[in-house]
């Protein structure tokens, strides 16, 4: 017996309604902001991963899937999605054509975490990149557009804050590395061996270091956004005004700094209030003016976000049944058909299906019996019966299994009735 591997899962049914729903909620608040999709691949050389998320962050240091090629290159399976669409922007000259480029996207992402509740190897992601605008103005409406989202998978506002901060550009962060390193330093005897590495490879890092003997630490440490350079303080102040103007409740929360190296200016979280545990950011983002020319293309400013399916599904739990509904309006017809007339029969099923009625039948043509028996179980309200008598004077029988009625249809008027029911 072969089980799936450690840390994945299969999703069916119920799960997979869901989603599907997210997914195609996703799809529709996208194309209505004017995104359009881009997929990539899962596998990136992983050259792109250690140059573009950080080679000292952990994601890359300890948690990627990575192979050698036949060439003796390394590859890696893909841990998040920026780094790889930056790539194929580059790749394929997108900053030559005229405006913003905007891509949504969805798909799974591999990291070799501990497996636990809510963590998974493969998890899904959905989220998007903005190219070729440095504005407070879009920034806003990349936050709005993740509101909008969470309000049609109908995960009431009540239930999330959006925190929001900056962590400052090339020209105030400098200043900003050296201050923490200097007090870092100081407090070094009170930080875990991790950290004590972390001071003077990557100081940032140390601030969302889990470990409980370096909370303290962390929490007297002097913050980047009280150390921002005008600009990044007047771009800091004019994003507010711009969420203040479309209704969007944030909060700031000072102690906010991304996982990843590549954010400069405007960093944010959806953070659910309960329910999650621990685990409690469903959404992220924030910008990144530099990476696409780390990447090695043009200087072209950027913003983006992402958020786990997974944890979507977490956080709308409590309305799984509203969504069954929003989800299956189509009229669903189960087909119960005599064996002797099984030609006739599918002639009509086929017919149907191709007039857009969505149709299923037990294919075997048991007895009428197991026939009704198997639509009461896949849960069908509306069956089609068609036996000798019926076929005969061309008609077919439709029971209702709500209101146990039954009505003979004229076969010619088969469609149409379908379709008004
Ligand atoms: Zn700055
Ligand atoms: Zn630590």
């Amino acid at each position: 017996m072969l089980n799936t591997v450690k840390g994945v899962k299969d999703v069916f049914d119920s799960d997979l309604e869901l989603f599907r729903f997210i997914e195609n909620t996703f799809v529709k608040i996208s194309q209505k902001f004017g995104y359009s999709e881009i997929r990539t691949p899962i596998i990136e050389y992983t050259e792109l991963f250690k140059r573009g998320i950080g080679e000292t962050t952990d994601i890359v240091e300890k948690e990627m899937f990575t192979m050698a090629d036949s060439k003796g290159r390394t590859i890696s399976l893909r841990p998040e999605n920026t780094a790889g669409v930056v790539r194929a922007y580059i790749e394929h000259g997108l900053f030559n054509n005229a405006g913003l480029s905007k891509f949504f996207y969805i798909g799974p992402m591999f990291r070799r975490e501990r497996p636990q509740a809510g963590r998974l190897r493969q998890f899904h992601q959905i989220g998007c990149e903005v190219f070729g605008a440095n504005s407070a103005m879009l920034d806003a409406e990349v936050i709005i557009y993740a509101a909008q989202l969470l309000e049609n998978l109908k995960i009431a506002s009540a239930n999330f804050e959006i925190q929001i901060s900056s962590v400052g550009c090339e020209n105030c962060r400098p200043q900003y590395n050296k201050k923490l390193v200097d007090y870092l330093t100081a407090e070094k005897n009170k930080l875990c061996e991790t950290c004590n590495i972390r001071i003077y490879k990557n100081p940032l890092r140390v601030l969302d270091c889990k470990e409980e003997r370096c909370q303290s630490v962390i929490v007297a440490a002097p913050k980047i956004i009280e150390n921002l350079c005008d600009d990044c303080n007047i771009f800091f102040e004019e994003l507010q005004g711009f969420l203040k103007i479309a209704n969007i409740d944030y909060q700031i929360n000072k102690r906010l700094v991304r996982g990843l190296d590549y954010y400069t200016g405007t960093v944010f979280e959806f953070v659910c209030k309960e329910g999650l545990g621990a685990q409690n950011t469903i959404l992220a983002g924030g910008r990144y003016n530099n990476l696409v020319k780390q990447l090695g293309g043009p200087h072209t400013p950027a913003v983006g976000w992402a958020a786990g399916i997974e944890r979507l599904i977490l956080a709308l739990t409590n309305n799984k049944s509203d969504i069954k509904n929003i989800e299956n309006p189509v009229k669903k017809i189960f087909i119960v058909i005599d064996k002797t007339i099984k030609k006739q029969g599918f002639e009509i099923f086929c017919n149907l299906r191709n007039n857009g009625i969505d149709i299923n039948c037990d294919y075997e043509c048991k007895s009428f019996k197991s026939q009704f028996r198997l639509a009461n179980k896949l849960k069908y309200r509306y069956v089609l019966i068609l036996g000798e008598e019926e076929a005969k004077n061309e008609n077919i029988k439709l029971k209702d299994f709500d209101c146990g009625c039954e009505t003979i249809i004229k076969l010619s008027e088969l469609t149409t009735k379908l379709k008004n029911l």
